[in-house]
């Protein structure tokens, strides 16, 4: 079995056990707890703690909030805000972690959680009694539980240290009855509690919400940094560095999963291959290349999710997330396709595509202009929710016929 299939596992049975021994720890088992975190450890071997310093960019969020941690001034109340993969859970889980830490380190006047005190064993593991990632059923928070969750959580007093941490990602799915259930432990947090919200969307938030948490937004990080940080830290060649960090526009999380996925580097040989052959293909061909292209994504990460789907039926099965990136990677290699045109082959994002350019090159400048057109139209026509196999047809028809723009 490969080295990362099984330490998948063993994280996996680490949790479970974790999870197990918190249940008995409830009923007053501190023995049980032990054990747990004896369990969670020799599973979890030397996967490495999440630090601040594991976080690329943030600079000043993170300085921000480590000195807040240092001085014991942490706010009761936070707000992260910014896009989806960008880093918010992260950084809220290493704060969590570093607050419950019970060795925290302290360099040049920056504090780390220690990674392996027992407080930081189960932070990792999610199972520390004190720290609680509030969880949904639905797409939106019911307020019941937002109340179990965390209004009527709060009151307890702290089980292992002096702090109790309350992470609440897509805040934003919190309706109005939700918001102001919370809103009164906004007012009057305990002294040992420290909540913090993420979101995607922090202007739909209520006012009275934004207005008792400290904002916290993350930006996106320089691509030399993700590059720099894919090639270090997972490990994949410069070339391939380059075309995740391209492609995902400082979102750290993005490129990180464009880096571990397999499937997108097939991905882009296959969308090349498309574009490739366009001119001999018929539009059934092209539908039926384009679910292959984008509904393969789709089980993939089902399975990753553990969770089974109901029967594909058309593109818009992809899901909104899945297409946005997929016509982001048309843009892309068109571009390219303009950048080999230009003669400029060092700055091409897909260095290894030379047939795929080639074939391109023999368009028109104004024919590849108006590709990009094209895919910006499809772009737009997809937000306003235009039947997503309708689009996808008009803009590889488009391509084929190869209409021009302005
Ligand atoms: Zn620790």
């Amino acid at each position: 079995m490969p080295g990362k299939a099984k330490r998948a596992i063993q994280q996996r049975e680490a949790k479970r056990a974790m999870r197990i021994a918190s249940y008995a720890d409830d009923r007053g088992s501190c023995e049980a707890a032990k054990r747990s975190v004896i369990m969670a450890k020799r599973g979890q071997g030397k996967t490495s703690m999440m630090k601040f310093t594991d976080i690329i960019g943030q600079e000043s969020l993170k300085h921000n909030l480590q000195s807040a941690l240092l001085t014991g001034r942490l706010s009761h109340a936070y707000l992260f805000s910014g896009d989806e993969g960008i880093g918010k859970k992260m950084l809220a889980r290493t704060v969590g972690a570093a607050l419950l830490c019970q060795n925290p380190q302290e360099t040049d006047g920056r504090i780390e959680p220690c990674g392996t005190c027992p407080s930081c064993v189960m932070v990792q593991g999610d199972t520390h009694p004190d720290l609680r990632i509030v969880q949904k059923e639905k797409t939106n928070y019911a307020v019941d539980e937002i109340r179990e969750q965390v209004v009527q959580d709060i009151v307890l007093q702290p089980m292992i240290g002096e702090h109790r941490v309350y992470i609440i990602p897509e805040a934003d799915r919190m309706g109005i009855p939700a918001q102001n259930a919370l809103l009164k432990t906004l007012e009057e947090p305990p002294s040992y509690a420290c909540l913090m919200l993420l979101s995607e969307r922090p202007q739909a938030l209520l006012p009275t919400i934004q207005s008792r948490t400290v904002g916290m937004p993350l930006k996106t990080v320089p691509q030399a940094k993700i590059e720099q940080y894919l090639m270090e830290r997972e490990r994949i060649p410069d070339y391939r560095a380059r075309e995740c960090a391209t492609l995902a526009e400082g979102n750290v999380g993005r490129a990180i999963e464009y880096a571990r996925s397999e499937r997108f580097a097939e991905q882009v040989r296959q969308t090349m291959k498309l574009l490739t052959e366009l001119k001999e293909l018929s539009t059934p061909q092209i539908m039926e290349r384009l679910q292959t292209l984008l509904l393969a994504a789709e089980t993939e990460e089902a399975e990753g999710a553990e969770e089974k789907k109901p029967k594909k039926k058309g593109l818009k099965d992809a899901g909104d997330r899945e297409l946005a990136r997929f016509l982001d990677l048309l843009i892309t290699l068109t571009r390219d396709a303009l950048v080999f045109k230009a003669g400029a082959e060092n700055r091409l994002v897909f260095a290894d595509g030379e047939a795929y350019d080639r074939e391109m090159a023999c368009l028109s400048w104004e024919q590849l202009y108006g590709r990009i057109g094209l895919i910006r139209e499809a772009r737009e026509r997809l937000s306003a929710n235009v039947n997503t196999d309708l689009v996808l047809e008009l803009l590889f028809l488009g391509m084929r016929m190869e209409k021009t723009y302005g």
